[in-house]
């Protein structure tokens, strides 16, 4: 069947849509109704690259023969059971991401946000019952990001997504970014009289933040403060793991482990699915502490562990790290070409940024707008950065045309 027979005229305009569903996103007038590799169709017939990948979500594309295989295969056997009962697929998923990391053990819910309640309420569940904190605060970064429930909301480093919503959850504390010095003085302040600190949440690159990576020798020194003190290193994977970075963990950039990390997006390939990982020292965790309905349903594992079979079997790590260097090559010439609207590239793999001069007149959002219109999908990180994140199995000739579109849309706006 040709890609033009699949594709139906979606019923709604983005006006009656807008009826029934809250608008709590701000949409590019695109209704999208099919895909295949790196590509989506709108309802139109329209071809476009996708470099959105659902927000670094779609590690292998769309209707990757694996993911296909794997959803087909689990939904004729066992979509969903209670975690009254064990199941295969959550304990094959389990043994590979441990096997494949530093933790020990793993706990799986449905979204990054998810994974990041739960390794807040690990953390703190550590700091009172191993280390007798009875106010355990949270150490996070300005300009994170780490999810939109109560909780991640007060984590994250962003007061723009705080805003309206107060009262916040208490106990978290905030620090700027790379900042060796300042990180050393907000832990001797908050410890001052007695222990607080119970751990420091970080992303090894900031994705929200602005394609903001981690600086090695910073994060070498988090790892030592946090040995030294007893606190609890978290790093939030769920934008730039599952081999996005180059490296399956973000955290193998930095040459450090984590005793707690989270993971989502790419984890499923796009079919929702969250975990927290732990090393077995903070794995505090016991029948009745914490759960999730759809946490580790078999369906969910089952793709789950097709896509990280998939990494291995096509040797995807190597595919992003070739990829993401042609790309950042890309960027930099762009750079070159218009030095007064470019000030930075930067980025890990295929998770880069091209950052806008401060005097450039316009935003990553209306480069977007002509991509689009060029047949390229893009996505800003912030008014003046925008994003690259492809699919891992994005091809040579996918990076150039991404690259030429923003080339045609810089030079229309310049
Ligand atoms: N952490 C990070 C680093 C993220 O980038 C995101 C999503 N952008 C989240 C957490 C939240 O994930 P979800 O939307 O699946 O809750």
């Amino acid at each position: 069947m040709s890609p033009e027979t699949l594709v139906k005229s979606s019923p709604f305009s983005s006006a009656e849509f807008d009826e029934y569903v809250m608008s709590t996103y701000a949409r590019f007038p695109l209704t999208l109704v099919r895909g295949s590799g790196c590509r989506v169709w709108d309802d139109q017939g329209r071809e476009y690259l996708d470099f959105v990948a659902g927000i670094a979500t779609c590690t292998l594309g769309h209707a990757h023969s694996a993911m296909i295989a794997a959803v087909t295969e689990q939904a004729q056997t066992l979509v969903h059971i209670s975690n009254l009962y064990y199941n295969t697929p959550q304990g094959d998923l389990a043994k590979w991401l441990v096997e494949h990391s530093c933790a020990d053990r793993a706990f799986f819910c449905n979204s990054g946000a998810e994974a990041n309640e739960a390794a807040i309420k690990l953390a703190r569940k550590y700091a009172h019952t191993v280390r007798n904190i009875t106010h355990p605060i949270i150490i996070t970064a300005n300009a994170s990001f780490h999810g939109r429930t109560l909780a991640t909301i007060t984590a994250t480093g962003q007061p723009k997504y705080q805003q309206n919503f107060d009262p916040l959850v208490p106990g978290f504390h905030y620090v700027p970014y790379n900042d060796v010095e300042a990180l050393k003085s907000a832990i001797a302040d908050l410890d001052r009289n007695e222990p607080q600190v119970a751990a420091i949440m970080l992303e090894g690159l900031q994705g929200e933040g602005g394609v903001r990576p981690g600086d090695r020798a910073y994060f070498q020194t988090v790892r030592q403060l946090c040995d030294e003190k007893g606190i609890l290193l978290i790093m939030d994977e769920v934008q730039v793991g599952m081999g996005r970075s180059g490296k399956l963990w973000g955290y193998e950039n930095l040459d450090i482990e984590p005793d707690i990390f989270t993971s989502a997006k790419g984890l499923g390939g796009g079919v929702p699915i969250g975990a927290m990982l732990c090393k077995s020292h903070c794995n505090v965790f016991s029948a009745g502490d914490h759960a999730s309905t759809f946490g580790g349903n078999p369906f969910a594992c089952a793709v789950a562990l097709a896509v990280c079979h998939t990494l291995e079997r096509e040797n995807l790590l190597a595919n992003v790290q070739a990829r993401g260097e042609q790309l950042r090559s890309g960027l930099i010439q762009l750079a070159q070409k218009f030095p007064h609207l470019i000030s930075d590239v930067r980025g890990w793999g295929l998770i880069d940024g091209l950052e806008l001069s401060s005097d450039s007149t316009f935003t990553a959002a209306d480069i977007v707008k002509i991509a689009i219109e060029e047949g390229v999908l893009l996505v800003p990180a912030g008014p003046k950065v925008l994003r690259f994140v492809p699919p891992l199995i994005v091809t040579s000739e996918e990076i150039d045309r991404a690259i030429a579109a923003v080339d045609r849309a810089l030079t229309t706006l310049n």
